[in-house]
């Protein structure tokens, strides 16, 4: 008894994903999303290139 595990705490570092077309890799790819909500980073999970929200 006494087993106080009630922390179901997630970490707070979910990875936002998104799926776009890469201008390097001119397809659809998936994006890891980082930075604050309007001025993001698109990371390309095919060729690695970060983007800037502006630049897709
Ligand atoms: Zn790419």
């Amino acid at each position: 008894m006494g087993s106080r595990k009630r922390r179901t705490v997630k970490p707070q570092r979910k990875t936002k994903t998104v799926e776009g077309k890469c201008p390097k890799c001119i397809t659809i790819v998936r994006f890891n999303v980082s930075g604050p909500v309007g001025d993001e980073i698109y990371e390309c999970k095919g060729c690695l290139t970060k983007y800037h929200v502006d630049e897709l």
